[in-house]
Order: C-alpha cells, then sequence, then structure tokens
C-alpha cells in the first residue's frame, strides 16, 4: 500500500471505513489497528499547525510527538496499510477536507486521551472505540472512586495490585508489604558510577523535522534535540531493555535523588514516559518485562515495586483522576494565586538558586528532569511564589517531553501547585531548603544558605516556605496534615523579619534579579 499526503487519494481507492490516529495512540497493537481492513480502510493522521504556533514549545517536544508520528505512518504503509498523513491549518480543517472528499465512509478513532480532541472527533460525526492504551478504562476509575470515602493513590494502587495480579502472593503482597517507599528515600551516594545514558541515532526523517520546526516556529525554546530520545518503537524498545539491565536495580532507593546534571541526569529512572505516553509503548509490556527481568533474581523487591507503583499506581490513577475532575478542574485556583510566571523558567542562568539554575537549564536541554525536581524544585518554587497555576501549568505542558494534558493537569493543579485545595493530594508539597539540601548535591555551590530563613543569604526555598504557611497560616492550620508545621510559626521570634525579607525575595524573582 502507500502512504499519501493529499486528498483525493491518487489510487482512486472506495475506502469504507477512516480511522483516525492521534500523535499519542502510536500503539502497533491497540485494536484500531488490530482491526483494520487493509484493503478499503484508510488510516489517517494529522499534523496541525494551529497546535504548534502561539506558544513558547520546547522544540524536542514537538519533534518528538511529529517525528515518531512520521515514523510510525511510515511504517504502517511500508508494512501494507493505505495511509494519510495531512499537514493542515487545524485538525477541524483537516477532518472536514476528509469527510468532503469521502462522504460515504464511516469515521472510527480511538477515544483520546484529552478533553479537546475528544470534542472536536465527535463534531466531526467519528465514533469512539475505547481507549486500550491504558491499563483502567476511565469508567473503571470512576466506579473505584465512587465507592471510596477518600481518593488516596495508595488504596487504588493496592486495588489495581489485586486486580492485575502483580507482585502478589496468593491475596497477599509479594514480600508481606504493599508499599516499600520508606527504602526509597537515599541522597546521591558518594562516587556512585551512573551508567552512561542510552544514545538514540538521529536519522533522516528526524533531521527533517528538527530543520522543518527551526524554519517554520521561531519562537521555540530550548536547545536543539540530541540523542536522548527515541522516535520509533524500536527505539523505545532499546531503552526499555537498557533501564533493565542498567538502572532498575538501583531505581527503588534512589528514586528521589537529585545530583546536579554533570554527575547524572537521568539518575536511574526508566525514560520511559515519552514513550508510554505516544503509545509507541503499552505499561502492560513494561511491566511484564520488569516482572520478568526481576525474576531472573537481583532486583531488590524495594526496587521493582517502585517501579510497578509508578506504571500502575500513579500513571492509571492521574489518568482517573482527570476525567473524573472534568475540563474544568485546570482552572482551580483555590490558594488564589495571581504573579506571573518567573522570568527564571525561561532563562535559567538569570538566578543564582544554584538548584533553579541547574534544574531548569536540565529541561532547556532535554525536555526532561525526573518527578522530584519537578514536584519538590519547580512546582514548590511556583506554590512558595504563587505562581498562577495555569501560568504554570501552561509553562510545564510546554516545556516537557511527556506532556499531555491528562497528565500534566492533575499533576500541576493537584499535587503540584495544590491549586484545588486537597481534592487530590492531602497536603500541600510545600519545603524549604533544608529538603532539598538533604536530597541533592546542589547546597554546597550555592550562594545562599538553606539553614537560615531571614538573612540577606537566606535560601529563598526556606524564606517562603515559611512565608507561605504564615500567607495561608488560616486554611492550613485546619489541616490535620499541615497543621503542626503552621503551629511552627508561633516559635519564630523574627517573623517579621521574615516577612520583609520574604516580600525582598518575591519582588527580585519576580523582576528575575535573584
Ligand atoms: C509536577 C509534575 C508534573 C508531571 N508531569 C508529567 C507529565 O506531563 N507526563 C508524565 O508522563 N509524567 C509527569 N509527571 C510524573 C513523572 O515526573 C514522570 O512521569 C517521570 O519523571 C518520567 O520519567 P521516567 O519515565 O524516567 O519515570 P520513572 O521514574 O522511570 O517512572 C516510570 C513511569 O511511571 C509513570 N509515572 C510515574 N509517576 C507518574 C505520575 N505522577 N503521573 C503519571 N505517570 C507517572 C511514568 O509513565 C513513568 O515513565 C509529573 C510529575 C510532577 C510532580
Ligand atoms: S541553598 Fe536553596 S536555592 Fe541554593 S541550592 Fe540549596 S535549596 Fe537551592
Amino acid at each position: 500500500m502507500a502512504l499519501y499526503e493529499s486528498l483525493p487519494l491518487e489510487d482512486g481507492a472506495q475506502i469504507s471505513t477512516v480511522r483516525f490516529i492521534a500523535f499519542d495512540q502510536l500503539g502497533h497493537d491497540s485494536k484500531i489497528i488490530r482491526s483494520i481492513d487493509k484493503a478499503s480502510d484508510l488510516l489517517l493522521f494529522v499534523e496541525s499547525d494551529e497546535n504548534l504556533r502561539g506558544k513558547r514549545w520546547h522544540i524536542q517536544r514537538l519533534f518528538f510527538l511529529i517525528s515518531s508520528a512520521r515514523h510510525f505512518s511510515r511504517e504502517l504503509a511500508a508494512a501494507g496499510y493505505r495511509v494519510l498523513y495531512l499537514r493542515s491549518e487545524s485538525f477541524s480543517a483537516a477532518l472536514a477536507k476528509v469527510d468532503a472528499a469521502l462522504p460515504n465512509s464511516m469515521k472510527v478513532a480511538m477515544e483520546p486521551a484529552s478533553f479537546r480532541l475528544h470534542r472536536t472527533l465527535l463534531d466531526h460525526g467519528y465514533r469512539l472505540l475505547e481507549n486500550d492504551l491504558f491499563l483502567t478504562a476511565k469508567e473503571e476509575f470512576k466506579e473505584w472512586a465512587a465507592s471510596k470515602k477518600s481518593l488516596l493513590m495508595e488504596n487504588f494502587y493496592r486495588a489495581q495490585r489485586i486486580r492485575l495480579n502483580i507482585l502478589m502472593d496468593g491475596d497477599q503482597p509479594l514480600g508481606g508489604t504493599w508499599n516499600l517507599d520508606h527504602d526509597n528515600r537515599l541522597p546521591p551516594p558518594k562516587n556512585h558510577i551512573w551508567p552512561e545514558y542510552l544514545r538514540h541515532e538521529r536519522d533522516e526523517i528526524d533531521g527533517e523535522v528538527i530543520k522543518e520546526l527551526r524554519a517554520a516556529y521561531p519562537n521555540l525554546w530550548g536547545d536543539d534535540p540530541d540523542q536522548s530520545w527515541a522516535t520509533t518503537r524500536s527505539g523505545a524498545l532499546r531503552q526499555l531493555e537498557h533501564f533493565l539491565a542498567h538502572h532498575l536495580k538501583d531505581f527503588g532507593p534512589l528514586e528521589d535523588a537529585m545530583p546536579r546534571a554533570e554527575e547524572s541526569w537521568q539518575v536511574h529512572h526508566s525514560l520511559l514516559s515519552p514513550y508510554l505516553n505516544n503509545g509507541l509503548l503499552h505499561p502492560r509490556e513494561v511491566i511484564d518485562r520488569a516482572i520478568a527481568r526481576f525474576e531472573e533474581g537481583d532486583i531488590p523487591l524495594s526496587s521493582i515495586e517502585g517501579f510497578v507503583r509508578q506504571i500502575i499506581g500513579w500513571r492509571e490513577y492521574v489518568y482517573g483522576i482527570y476525567w473524573l475532575f472534568g475540563e474544568e478542574y485546570r482552572k482551580e485556583n483555590r490558594l488564589r494565586a495571581t504573579r506571573e510566571l518567573l522570568p527564571l523558567f525561561h532563562e535559567p542562568k538569570r538566578t543564582k538558586m544554584a538548584c533553579v539554575n541547574d534544574i531548569v537549564s536540565s529541561v532547556e536541554k532535554r525536555a526532561w528532569v525526573h518527578h522530584i525536581p519537578r514536584l519538590m524544585v519547580l512546582s514548590n518554587l511556583a506554590l512558595l511564589t504563587g505562581i498562577d497555576p495555569e501560568e504554570f501549568l501552561d509553562w510545564m505542558s510546554e516545556v516537557f517531553i511527556d506532556a499531555y494534558d491528562w497528565v500534566m493537569v492533575p499533576n500541576v493543579i493537584g499535587m503540584g501547585v495544590h491549586a484545588d485545595g486537597g481534592r487530590m493530594m492531602t497536603k500541600p508539597y510545600a519545603a524549604g531548603g533544608a529538603y532539598i539540601s538533604r536530597m541533592s548535591n546542589h547546597c554546597k555551590g550555592c550562594v545562599f544558605d538553606p539553614k537560615t530563613r531571614s538573612e540577606t543569604d537566606s535560601c529563598p526555598f526556606t524564606t517562603l516556605y515559611w512565608d507561605f504557611l504564615d500567607r495561608h497560616r488560616e486554611e492550613f492550620s485546619k489541616n490535620h496534615r499541615i497543621a503542626q508545621q503552621v503551629r511552627g510559626l508561633d516559635r519564630l521570634k523574627d517573623l517579621d523579619q521574615l516577612r520583609e525579607r520574604a516580600r525582598e525575595v518575591l519582588s527580585r524573582l519576580s523582576d528575575g534579579t535573584l
């Protein structure tokens, strides 16, 4: 068969069904591909300019999305499918064009993972098939949520372990404990040898995409793609095997550690989120391979349990929460945060805060850092400085390689900046410099002191942590998970001085001079 880039199709075939494939649905084994009739069906991909223009995207994020879709569509064409790859000003315009050219064909699509495309497809008369790229259908999650008083992730995770029969010994968790997180909080060890990351060769399609993006969108942020990210299923599978061979063993204990990027930017994380999120890998196959590797013998339970919890727990939970809380959830702002995005989020070299400088520079270089810098440094900074949650959400969505609405909205609004008043997580993840100092190697080289709070060289995180509790004293004193820290304010003898220092820190962060 062949790959077409315009309509009408040159082969003049009668198309019985058009099957739309979104750029985050590149699953080679999904139902929409498996149930295809090669002779009479058409697979439709749309590259929409509307989605690329206007925002300050990280070039690597767009590169990854587009190059993966172009590779996948060409692989399908080479395997005998009829593929139409349209470049258009918008999804709507492309779908309308297809409808006009093929008015009598049926239109089907896999249910999109996020709200916006869902609506567009329904408006154009597409029948939606179940999204089988997750382990838990959103209706299943809704049923679970309806049966519970609290939406604690840990309870969902345990139910998943039982339902999917993963790391179970009969009806009990393997090893007798559900969660070994308390073993998984080590800082970066001294003299640790971090494995080299896997490099993915760039090919002609990759080169073509980088060139086109640079020419068409002058406003892009970040460094050009290097060899960190694969854009094919075979590359994604190599990444999975590399992780199992070199990182899974130490994954658990060092999961939260933050060395400086020059020591290791990957730490022992899998780097699989981009491929899980665009469909090149399925969570089931990742779990099956990880369990098989564990069964070979030298992987500690704390590492395999920690990894399994991320995939069948957190990932599926966040997807369920996104659909449960609805489209308006992204607009929550219960802490009434209104500050504009700080300049350091686009110009990291301007800040003297060593941790922030290193982490945002790392995002600039690769469009990725692991969950602790995302949560305890970037989101923590947004939370403590009171950045408008939607502005921060937009920045995170623009710059991370693995960002999609369904995953970024709950992670930022619910977990990162507590804008939902505790609907998802019961307490804000707010922390001063002491946490960052304990879990990272950043503070030793920093001009600020994480141990003091109201001096001119006090760590901005420490100052702002106390100031944040002070500003929200009334609402947090009712929250039993943080009330004790709030009571700590009464013991501070330097509160007035601290408030003054906080005002200065906030103003200088907004000016881009701290
Ligand atoms: C504020 C914030 C924003 C985040 N935004 C995203 C995002 O846009 N896209 C994204 O995929 N992850 C997001 N995460 C979760 C997590 O940071 C990334 O999944 C992880 O860093 C990806 O790297 P990895 O594949 O090496 O992950 P590993 O540490 O190796 O974990 C394995 C897998 O678990 C899954 N996972 C773990 N935690 C989460 C979570 N909280 N939500 C969803 N999946 C999870 C991912 O698929 C990941 O690939 C966010 C976390 C925070 C705190
Ligand atoms: S002292 Fe504060 S600003 Fe400096 S690296 Fe440590 S936590 Fe970051």
